[in-house]
């Protein structure tokens, strides 16, 4: 199947094949609380009569996400504990959150920030809080890098992109910018000339961190795209959604490592999935997270190997969940030591 361009209904998705009869009045439920929206490449890529296909279950609503747990939250990561203006998320002494847009071209079914992106969600930055925005890091000298995250930064237009990356190519403390994207797997067509050059700034390292979360997804025209990133000069890293159904194998998951590696791409964060609503069918336990992680060791070069990470529900950063950071305690819940040194409960104790 070939879509000229995204489709963004159940009803667009059913045409294409993609949601059975059986399951359309379901999907369609999902979608008045979630935004959904499926590139043209990702549909080409989505075998339609496989029932478990990886491609599809990242995309396409399902039932299951009309189920919320209690200990699952609207903002699993606890973003807006930490946001001191509009659009910034400053959780750690160094670096901050951009997010300066939150809309995506895709909407993934496990997003941990699903209650904030969408056509519904909170949108783009006004004029004037972007202002606000780059205010606050212009005057904190301690921020060094600044991540544009979202929502997905590259469906801004390049005279946008061009626009921010000037304002923080003037602030003399900011020496990297991070962009986090999964566009030039999912539109790869986007990553073009214009599009490339209004990433960098003068003085300023960027690096493009790829959210890619199975090898099928690295196309002929997926690759091509990274390639143009990377021979501009822009380091790229990774980051993957540990999911079950889609790449909870050792086999795939040392088949998508190697890919971003051959792709110039260095693996970089392999996420826990977040306590988002609607996400459980998607979640693996701790233990068979460490198992998988632990099955790379050996089996992949040690380019191959990524952080295995959680993110601390409630807003308090990121812990290795391979290490002594995180201890299984006697109630079957973990405990998870923060960077500070603080202890939490894991999974937390619902609202
Ligand atoms: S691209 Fe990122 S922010 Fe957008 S829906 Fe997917 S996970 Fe969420």
């Amino acid at each position: 199947m070939t879509a000229l361009r995204s489709l963004t209904t159940v009803a667009e998705l059913a045409e294409a094949g993609l949601v059975p009869e059986a399951k359309r009045a379901d999907a369609a439920r999902v979608a008045e609380r979630y935004a959904v929206a499926v590139t043209p490449a990702l549909v080409a890529l989505i075998d339609a009569d496989d029932p478990s296909d990886p491609i599809a279950r990242q995309f396409v609503p399902d039932a299951a996400e009309l189920v919320t747990l209690p200990e699952e939250r609207a903002d699993p990561i606890g973003d807006l504990a930490h946001s001191p203006v509009e659009g910034i998320v400053h959780r750690y002494p160094d670096r901050v959150l951009l997010k300066a847009v939150h809309v995506c071209p895709v909407y993934c079914r496990f997003c941990f920030r699903r209650e904030m992106v969408g056509p519904e969600g909170l949108g783009t930055l006004s004029a004037n809080a972007l202002d606000a925005a780059i205010a606050y890091i212009a005057e904190r000298p301690e921020i060094w890098e600044v991540i544009l995250t979202g929502g997905d930064p590259l469906v801004l237009s390049p005279r946008r992109l061009q626009a921010i990356m000037e304002r923080l190519g003037a602030i003399a403390h900011v020496k990297i910018v991070r962009f986090h994207t999964r566009v030039p797997v999912v539109d790869p067509a986007r990553v073009d000339a214009a599009l490339i050059d209004a990433l960098k700034a003068s003085g300023k390292t960027t690096y493009v961190a790829l959210h890619a979360n199975h090898p099928r997804e690295f196309t002929a025209d997926a690759r091509a795209a990274i390639a143009r990133i990377v021979d501009a000069g822009m380091a790229m890293i990774s980051q993957t959604v540990l999911l079950k159904g889609v790449n909870d194998d050792a086999d795939v998951l040392a088949a998508l490592m190697r890919s971003f590696v051959e792709n110039r791409v260095k693996p970089y964060y392999l996420h826990h999935p977040d306590l988002a609503p609607g996400t459980a069918h998607f979640r693996l336990t701790l233990a068979e997270g460490r198992a998988l992680v632990e099955s790379l060791r050996g089996r992949v070069s040690g380019l191959c190997q990524p952080a295995y990470i959680l993110d601390i529900p409630g807003g308090h950063g990121k812990v290795r969940a391979d290490s002594t950071a995180v201890e299984e305690a006697d109630d079957g819940c973990f405990r998870l030591r923060d960077f500070r040194g603080d202890v939490h409960a894991y999974p937390p104790q619902a609202d």
